[in-house]
């Protein structure tokens, strides 16, 4: 999601409460930013947040962090955080290259990715969320029985994220070509871009990938 730059934009994710600032001062200390020690899920690429602020309401027994690199973006999410009544949600403004710098191995209990760019010329490829370079670095991150669980409209993208993810690491433990008609989609929260294109007919592709 690339929208047109909102002047000041930084400046308001500065002084919002909902954004931790310098999070990577929170490194093995997430707890303290939430007060207890509920498991900690993110969303790496969350847009407008609509995803992620919905689980937050749906499981107050759980942390959620929101991560998006664009102010201008994030601030969308800012916009829609104001009135819920949720202290179990924050948001970070910074590249998903960078989380090993922000959270402690095994302080992630889930990773969320949902309609990630899709990056299809191969010169791209290191950019793609399901890289083996963010592989690397959610495996940095995640509990030993953590999982990332990604979902896409972009059929190029999801078969390349089926091939590249399986390794020495990692295993696909589940996926499917039909989202909204599996079992896997039961109790399935949509993200912006899932009603958008899965209005326009689309299908969704889903992949749960987890620890050998
Ligand atoms: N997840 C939302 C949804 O499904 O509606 C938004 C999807 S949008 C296509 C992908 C978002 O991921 C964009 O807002 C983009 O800025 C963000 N993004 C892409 N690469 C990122 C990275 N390396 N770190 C943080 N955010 C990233």
């Amino acid at each position: 999601m690339r929208l047109r730059h909102i002047p000041g934009s930084e400046k308001e994710i500065a002084a919002s409460p909902y954004v931790v600032q310098n999070p990577e001062e929170k490194k093995g200390r997430w707890n303290e930013v939430f007060g207890n020690e509920r498991p900690i899920e993110i969303e790496v690429g969350m847009g407008k947040g609509r995803f992620i602020m919905e689980l937050a309401s749906l499981h107050p027994d759980i942390n959620y962090v929101g991560i998006e690199r664009y102010p201008s973006v994030l601030l969308r999410g800012l916009q829609k955080r104001e009135g819920l009544e949720l202290d179990n949600i924050f948001f970070m403004c910074v590249d998903a290259k960078n989380l090993m710098d922000i959270f402690e191995p095994g302080e992630v209990q889930k990773i969320y990715l949902n309609f990630s760019d899709p990056w299809p010329k191969d010169r791209h490829a290191k950019r793609r969320l399901t890289s083996e370079e963010f592989m690397e670095v959610y495996d940095k991150i995640l509990k030993p029985d953590g999982v990332v669980e990604f979902k896409t409209d972009n059929k190029g993208l999801f078969d390349y994220s089926l091939e590249a993810i399986p390794g020495e690491v990692w295993e696909i433990k589940e996926f499917t070509y039909d989202l909204h008609h599996s079992e896997m989609g039961e109790g399935n929260v949509m993200t912006e871009y899932e009603e958008k294109f899965s209005s326009k007919g689309n299908p969704i592709y889903k992949l749960v990938a987890g620890r050998k």
